[in-house]
């Protein structure tokens, strides 16, 4: 075991600090870093609050975790002391299931292991995330990662990236698509780079009217301020994609009114209470109503990839770990620009 320090929630009451836990010794695959930089996603304040009601404490969150290998497992072949590294949502899985077998370890059929707030597979041993400074971590769950890019505009691709690349790319979203981006924050900004990358005309819908000028900045081609009725109006069967990232409770119905004929309404966000959906609304122009989580191996991979040849990097506020509070607080406002990011030298 190695001591590490870590920012810990000790009950569900959003609050962290400083915790120190041990990490396992690397195995003959394990791989050992130092964590440089860790990306602060919405689902962490979910969690350390218990708003999906499956948290368990002492709680390390973080699941965008990027750094320097300091030790290999003696059988490791991917990586060498001194590498850079990453690790994203997830540790490990059953490995045999169809679905594993497949690449999509995220839907493992026999219950995966997340980076945090999970177990290991043994099922006993309680997972801990990035707000820390050390993590070991099997070889096959950690990624490459370039040196081209600045390594904290990196993290961020590692949930909010792959959460947003999956989806589009298992949709084929692209030239001659209309798609609509629901939330501008962390998820938000991802899905409007991709998109534009892949070629689809992209109109964010926002909430707030301070972010339509960030938006073409982004790459967007349109804004549209969604508490104005007029202007949802004037999109009325609009879209083939909308791509939903917001985290609060809100009125699906509004936005299934937005989609064209067979358009599909892309659930990546996750609010704590169930949504009412008015079956007419899918019913007249055969919609759908889909959802997406995160990205298995092999898509991560390809995704960090993709990035690194073009130029694709998240926008960033990089944080002192003291100030996590408040990030989460301006977060709860949606007052963020667009991810931030916790340099782990302030731990
Ligand atoms: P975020 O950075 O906080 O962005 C959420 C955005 O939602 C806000 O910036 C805001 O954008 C919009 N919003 C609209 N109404 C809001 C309200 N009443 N309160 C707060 N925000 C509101 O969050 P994120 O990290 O992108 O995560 C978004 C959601 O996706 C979370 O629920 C998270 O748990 C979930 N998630 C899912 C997956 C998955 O695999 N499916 C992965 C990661 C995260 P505007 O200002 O533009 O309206
Ligand atoms: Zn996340
Ligand atoms: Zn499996």
């Amino acid at each position: 075991m190695t001591r590490t320090k870590g920012y810990a929630a000790r009950e569900a009451k959003g609050q962290l600090s400083p915790w120190i836990f041990d990490r396992r010794e690397p195995g003959p695959r394990d791989v050992q870093f130092d964590i440089l930089y860790c990306g602060v996603c919405h689902s962490d304040l979910h969690q350390i609050k218990n708003e999906w009601g499956n948290s368990s404490f002492p709680m390390v969150p973080g699941h965008e975790l990027v750094g320097r290998v300091t030790k290999t497992g003696t059988e490791v072949s991917k990586f060498k002391p001194g590498d850079l590294a990453a690790v994203g949502c997830l540790v490990d899985s059953c490995r045999h299931c169809d679905n594993c077998a497949e690449g999509l370890e995220q839907y493992c059929q026999n219950g995966n292991s997340q980076t945090y707030n999970s177990m290991e597979q043994d099922k006993k041993t309680p997972t801990y995330g990035g707000y820390s400074k050390l993590m070991v971590a099997h070889e096959d769950f950690v990624f490459h990662i370039s040196d081209k890019l600045p390594l904290e505009t990196v993290a961020p691709l590692l949930c909010a990236g792959i959460t947003t690349y999956s989806p589009l790319r298992h949709w084929q979203v692209g030239n001659g698509h209309k798609i609509g981006i629901l939330g501008l924050g962390g998820l938000g900004h991802m899905a409007v780079k991709f998109a534009s990358a892949f070629g689809a005309e992209v109109t964010v819908l926002s909430s707030s009217p301070s972010k339509e000028a960030d938006s073409s900045r982004l790459g967007a081609h349109k804004f549209l301020l969604t508490k104005d009725p007029v202007q949802l109006k004037s999109a009325q069967g609009y879209f083939n994609f909308i791509i939903d990232t917001v985290s609060a409770p809100h009125d699906h119905n509004v936005f299934l009114g937005l989609l064209r004929t067979n358009g599909v309404h892309i659930c990546l966000g996750a609010p704590p209470k169930p949504t009412e959906i008015f079956g007419f609304n899918l019913i007249g122009g055969r919609k759908s109503i889909a959802g997406s989580l995160i990205g298995g191996l092999p898509e991560t991979q390809e995704m960090l990839d993709y990035c690194a040849a073009q130029s694709i990097v998240p926008d960033v506020e990089v944080i002192d770990i003291k100030y996590i509070h408040t990030a989460y607080d301006r977060m709860l406002k949606g007052d963020v620009h667009y991810r931030f990011v916790i340099d782990m030298a302030s731990l």
